[in-house]
């Protein structure tokens, strides 16, 4: 089993100066390879990383693109590994590309407006490999496993030696890789660790059977009444992001006014404003305020989502279309601030580890709108209504307690019929009740990075050093 801890690092500056430029080089040999990759797919090539990575060591020490200015191969002073490794990352992510449009997804249109209406409408979209862009995608370079040794709460890397980590490495095994990332101005360390069985699975501590409302108000509901509220931290720092958001964008437009552009307007294509050093300590404290944010969230999705596998051998949760929900922009805020995404896929790994069973229940599936005593489904229930009476039997409920309690009933077994199976959400049509608790096989997945770098980091913002 692999087991992946993420350690933050102390470099000195000389270290965290090399971390950058080895991030660059991954980034730019990133951009080299698809760039090739695209140019030989269009000439009816069939191009590939391994042909690619021998194209590019051809070149690497020799072609004047990558020479710096003194005419030496500005490669030399950057461990191989940060160089190799996007190849096998841009196969890893056309391969996961051209699966996806396999199983039905359909490839993203260039149009942001068009992408946002296909998603609301739960339409599954592909999205082909992209090109990174300094300060826009995630910086990070990996080290193979026989590059570097672990001691203690020290590090040792390729080039640059000894580097403190804030903690010793908590898991026993074969190395298998490592990753160094950065998030904000701090700089992290992935360790990919081979754990044995025994130190993988975990050992239960009760053997309930819940039903969790993953919800805007609280940020769960268990079926057994307990409501548990996120700690709504973007909400928290709001004000602080709403200030330093403003202060960033005023020292944009004055540096917009200054190269003699209109202050409101976009820039024309490939053109680079000269950066202050106070939009520079600007944008970094705006990225830290947004990791900060980013760490609480987690926090707070780890906590929940073990306790729930700890604590419970099944657990049913909705089988939330996250991205369509996004698309709603009311509920956007909330749910974001929660991090549903998050909650689901710590779940997913978890369960795995403590032997809990998922269920998830489907996407048209009325948990809320059923009543949990009598299965009389209320077909006129708003997001606005927090409370309802069923007019059935009269049984007043909380609508998120509700909700649970027929998640829970899920996992049971126990599912009420639906009796009516209304035309929202493409349920079957006739007056046959029908039982609607199928339960989707719970899919395993690995909670580790797949490292292929087309990860989207939340907490990374637009940042430059
Ligand atoms: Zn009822």
């Amino acid at each position: 089993m692999h087991l992946t801890h993420k350690i933050a690092l102390r470099p000195t500056p000389e270290q965290a100066d090399y971390f950058k430029r080895a991030c660059g080089t991954a980034r730019r040999v990133w951009n080299w390879a698809l760039a090739e990759w695209n140019r030989q797919y269009a000439a009816g090539q069939k191009p590939n990383a391994m042909a690619l990575k021998k194209q590019f060591n051809a070149l690497k020490y020799s072609d004047p693109a990558w020479l710096d200015e003194n005419g030496q191969p500005w490669l030399e002073g950057i461990h191989r590994d940060a160089h190799s490794q996007p190849f096998a990352h841009l196969q890893k992510a056309w391969k996961r590309f051209f699966k996806q449009i396999e199983e039905g997804a359909r490839i993203a249109p260039q149009d942001k407006a068009l992408r946002r209406k296909l998603r609301k409408q739960g339409v599954k979209l592909a999205y082909p490999p992209q090109f990174k862009k300094k300060g826009h995608s995630r910086d990070s370079f990996y080290v193979a496993n026989d590059k570097f040794v672990v001691s203690g709460q020290t590090i040792r890397l390729p080039k640059i030696g000894d580097v403190a980590m804030t903690e010793s490495l908590r898991f026993e095994g074969k190395i298998l890789g490592a990753t160094v990332c950065r998030t904000a101005d701090r700089w992290f360390v992935s360790i990919q660790v081979e754990v044995k069985d025994e130190q993988f699975y975990r050992r239960r501590k009760a053997d309930g059977i819940v039903g969790v409302d993953l919800g805007v108000k609280a940020a769960a509901t268990l079926s057994n009444g307990e409501s548990l509220r996120a700690p709504k931290p973007l909400k928290a720092a709001l004000r602080r992001l709403r200030i330093r958001s403003r202060r960033l964008s005023r020292k944009l437009e004055a540096a917009k006014v200054a190269a003699g552009f209109n202050p409101k307007g976009t820039l024309p294509k490939g053109t680079r404003l000269p950066i202050s050093s106070n939009r520079q300590k600007s944008a970094q404290a705006l990225a830290r305020l947004h990791a900060r944010i980013a760490h609480i969230r987690a926090d707070f999705a780890h906590k929940l989502t073990t306790r729930l596998c700890r604590e419970n051998q099944a657990v049913a949760l909705e089988d939330l279309n996250v991205s369509g929900m996004l698309a709603n922009e009311k509920l956007a805020r909330a749910i974001s601030d929660v991090g549903f995404g998050l909650i689901r896929s710590q779940m997913e790994y978890k369960a795995q580890r403590y032997g809990t069973r998922l269920v998830f229940a489907e996407r048209w599936y009325p948990s809320s709108r059923l009543c949990s005593v009598c299965g009389w489904k209320h077909e006129t229930l708003t997001l606005g209504e927090r409370e309802w009476t069923c007019p059935e039997c009269g049984t007043h409920h909380d609508r998120d307690l509700n909700a649970a309690i027929n998640l829970q009933r899920l996992a049971t077994a126990t599912a009420l019929p639906v009796a009516s199976p209304s035309g929202n959400g493409g349920a079957t049509s006739g007056g046959v009740p029908e039982v609607v608790g199928k339960v989707t096989p719970v899919r395993h997945e690995h909670g580790h990075q797949d490292g292929s770098g087309q990860e989207e980091n939340r907490a990374h913002f637009c940042v430059r050093f």
